[in-house]
């Protein structure tokens, strides 16, 4: 009898222990909750909360200057928030930044190698390695021995990318990174960004104002104005949804109007 109880008992723990792992699966990977930021007392995030799940690409959406970037700023722990709650499930971030911030007296091999050397003790071939298959990742592998003036803004970058991603981030950043690239070059870029994601599942979050971007690369899309999640839901609903904050950007009537009055 007693054996019979104890082995209902540790059919129940299991259970309970796959459920768990269950839930587990459905948590966020990133999520924000209650977050303020300001900057000489004017408050750009009040109150932001937002999940992120495992593999997807989020867009956060929003005009210039609305705090997406303070949003990447803050996940890559460059500033810090006055209040709130940000977890992060995840060990290594890769942040790929406005400008390509390449450092123009390296190589490319070295720019994308740099975060390897500088953090691990990993053996010059197998650094080498690594930056090959990053390099492949964005179909730049025959960049290696250039400088970054020698390629054009929009492989710089995709270097850029390469470099984030050498480290085999769980999760990556983009910030705008369609701004200042020509439509055929930006859309190559996009290209790039969902295969990286469905050979590496890595999770991207990208922050863009750029209706053509968001169209083509998101999963899900949150609408960022006045320092809140204004509206979210998936690529369709974003493009079919006839509520006010996606028929602005769709129709590309200012935002501004959009607020109710306070
Ligand atoms: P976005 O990326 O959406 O264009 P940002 O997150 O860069 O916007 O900035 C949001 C607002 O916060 C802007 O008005 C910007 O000038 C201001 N801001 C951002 N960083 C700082 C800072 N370090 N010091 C002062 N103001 C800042
Ligand atoms: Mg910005």
């Amino acid at each position: 009898m007693s054996l019979f109880l104890s082995l209902t008992i540790f059919l129940v723990l299991i259970s309970l222990g796959f459920n768990m792992n269950n839930f587990d699966k459905k948590e966020p990977i990133v999520s924000f909750r209650d977050v303020c930021v300001s900057f000489n007392s004017t408050q750009i995030l009040k109150d932001l909360s937002f999940d992120i799940y495992s593999g997807e690409i989020v867009t956060i959406a929003g005009p210039s200057g609305s705090g997406k970037s303070t949003i990447l700023r803050l996940l890559g722990k460059l500033i810090y928030m006055d209040s709130g709650e940000i977890n992060i499930n995840a060990q290594k971030l890769g942040m790929s930044f406005q400008r390509s911030a390449l450092f123009n007296s390296m190589t490319i091999w070295k720019n994308v190698a740099l975060a390897l050397e500088e953090t691990t003790n990993l053996s010059k071939k197998k650094i080498n390695k690594k930056v090959q298959a990053a390099l492949e990742l964005v179909s730049l592998a025959h960049t290696e021995k250039m400088y970054p003036d020698e390629l054009s803004g929009g492989m710089q970058k995709r270097i850029s990318i390469a470099r984030a991603l050498v480290v085999s981030p769980e999760i990556i950043l983009y910030d705008e990174p369609s701004t200042g690239l020509d439509p055929g070059t930006a859309s190559k870029l996009e290209d790039d960004m969902i295969r990286l994601r469905d050979k590496t599942g890595v999770t991207s979050i990208v922050v863009t104002h750029d209706f053509d971007t968001i169209k083509k690369v998101s999963d899900r899309v949150l609408i960022l104005y006045d320092g809140k999640i204004r509206w979210e839901g998936t690529k369709n609903e974003f493009l079919t949804d006839e509520s006010p904050y996606p028929r602005s950007f769709r129709e590309r009537t200012s935002i501004e109007d959009l607020l109710p009055p306070t």
